[in-house]
């Protein structure tokens, strides 16, 4: 795999895992206007409200152990 190759899968395996996994933060989803929630992946931090994401990490859940090969992600 080539080093853009590897950057390329790096991006799609994160943005796969957003989509599975992100959930707004709570204290964003509140406020009605503004800008969109901001989504959180487990234990991601919202920097607004210095919330933290409750859901453990989960090693299939690391992007970047599935794009180098130690974890198959369907
Ligand atoms: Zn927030």
């Amino acid at each position: 795999m080539t080093e853009a190759e590897r950057h390329k899968a790096l991006r799609k395996a994160k943005q796969e895992l957003k989509r599975r996994l992100a959930v707004p933060c709570p204290h964003c989803a509140v406020v009605q206007v503004g800008p969109p929630p901001r989504m959180l992946l487990p234990q991601e931090l919202c920097k607004v409200h210095g919330y933290r994401d409750p859901r453990p990490r989960r090693p299939e859940d690391d992007y970047q152990l599935i794009v180098s090969g130690a974890i198959r992600f369907e």
